[in-house]
């Protein structure tokens, strides 16, 4: 997995890779807008405050997350899960879905990319609260469907993460209200396969 070191001590806000209505209907421009601009801004400036002092200054943000606990942990987190969230969309495609090797590999460890998703947007409605749904691989190089509380994130496992479903609120409840499964069901439409095949690929 690819490190993200800090700049000068501190983490930076990452840019997105898209413009701030490319992912309409799925995720409206308002709600990209206070996602990232405000509340990813928030923790990578709650966390760059918290770190002189903390002992990990200068780690790479992935190490961070594994090592920190209370409000570094949180805010690390955080950071690291929207990074890795927003960085994986593109505009919205009919019929999109992995190709290649990650591909055989979902039908392999899922059955089909149907099951595949009906079993993670299970996972991403049934979560209690605020988290984020997950697939991951795992060591032996088995694909897993994780839920993470709060801002926690498949590296405290020993996972690599690959993809990920925001189920905060604020991911959705602009455009969806109260409906997270239709905000999860949407999301397929955006995500970005070729992003989560170069993650899977290391
Ligand atoms: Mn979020």
């Amino acid at each position: 997995m690819e490190k993200t070191m800090p700049l000068n001590g501190k983490f930076e806000l990452m840019a997105l890779p898209y413009s701030a209505d490319a992912l309409e209907p799925v995720i409206s421009a308002a709600t990209l807008g206070l996602h990232h601009g405000k509340h990813l801004a928030g923790y990578v400036n709650n966390l760059n405050a918290l770190l002189p002092g903390s002992g990990m200054e200068g780690l790479p943000l992935e190490e961070v997350v594994t090592k920190a606990s209370g409000p570094l942990f949180n805010n690390a987190g955080q950071l690291l899960n929207h990074n890795l969230y927003f960085g994986q969309f593109a505009a919205p495609k009919a019929d999109n879905r992995p190709m290649g090797a990650l591909a055989e590999t979902i039908d392999a460890a899922f059955g089909s990319f149907a099951a595949f998703q009906e079993a993670f947007v299970k996972a991403g409605a049934g979560l209690f609260g605020s988290g984020w749904v997950w697939l991951s691989v795992d060591a032996d190089g088995r694909l897993v469907i994780t839920q993470e509380p709060g801002a926690s994130n498949p590296v405290v496992h020993g996972l690599r993460p690959l993809m990920t479903m925001d189920v905060w609120e604020h991911a959705y409840y602009l455009d969806y209200q109260n409906r997270r499964p239709d905000h999860l069901a949407a999301l397929w439409q955006i995500i970005d396969w070729n992003v989560v095949a170069k993650r899977y690929d290391g």
